[in-house]
């Protein structure tokens, strides 16, 4: 018969000292392993978001995984994240100096040094603007990817996007396809799953409480109430749950 004991461990200051140095090993062999295998290191960031659970004093010190219970403690979030993430502030102060830029380039005279020195500031701005636009996709896609075990994505049809100046201006410059792209190969790598949802699939139109197919609704309709069961609906967050409802 198997049995598990669990213990809290509650360390003297020399102890805790010797624990931190023993994470900082662990820190130095997480760096190598990272180098071959990135699956392992993978392994090695739950360890380390174990003893910071451990030292604030929400859990108790890390267990040894057993090989029977491996799969228990795979990382899955079947809890629905729902959150609007803006582009970050230094992308849009490079997109605004970029503006500055261009148009400082426009009021510059023809075959000017003037110009020519403007045009080469202005091709400097546009390769800042396109690293902190990668920098940034690459770190929510590693998030993403880190914390959910399911990833279902929707891409919307280019009809709905163009309706809507904002959100194609929007989708455009985050940059949508290489956020993709990045999702795929994040995921097969870390052994996640991704859904692409069917671009036909009527994630806004059917109410994620009751079922019940509304119909369509225009892009300036953010909030909506099911015509027949009453519930009150944020578009964005109700398609998700139907998006979600794919990933089952
Ligand atoms: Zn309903």
């Amino acid at each position: 018969m198997l049995k598990g004991y669990k213990y809290r461990l509650y360390p003297t200051a020399a102890q805790a000292d010797f624990l931190v140095r023993t994470i900082g090993c662990a820190r130095f062999v997480y760096n190598k392993l990272l180098e071959d295998s990135l699956a392992l290191a993978n392994a090695k960031l739950h360890l380390d978001a174990a003893f910071a659970k451990f030292f604030a004093g929400t859990a108790g010190f890390p267990v040894f995984k057993s090989k029977r219970k491996a799969r228990a403690s795979y990382t899955t979030n079947d809890a629905l994240v729902t959150e609007k993430i803006p582009n970050p502030r230094n992308l849009r102060e490079a997109e605004a100096r970029l503006k500055r830029a261009q148009r400082a380039l426009s009021r510059k005279k023809p075959g000017s040094r003037n110009r020519e020195k403007a045009r080469l500031l202005l091709a400097k701005k546009h390769e800042q603007v396109k690293n902190r636009r990668h920098d940034f996709l690459h770190k929510l896609s590693r998030r993403i990817v880190d914390e959910n075990q399911v990833v279902v994505v929707e891409t919307l049809k280019p009809r709905e996007m163009m309706q809507d100046r904002r959100l194609s201006k929007s989708i455009g410059d985050a940059g949508w396809g290489e956020f993709v792209r990045q999702l795929e190969y994040k995921a097969r790598f870390y052994g996640r799953t991704l859904i692409q949802a069917d671009p036909w699939f009527a994630s806004t139109q059917v109410c994620s409480a009751c079922g019940e197919n509304g119909g369509r609704k225009e892009l300036d309709v953010r909030e909506w109430t099911c015509a027949a069961c009453g519930a009150l609906h944020d578009r964005d967050v109700n398609a998700s749950l139907n998006l979600l409802r794919l990933a089952d």
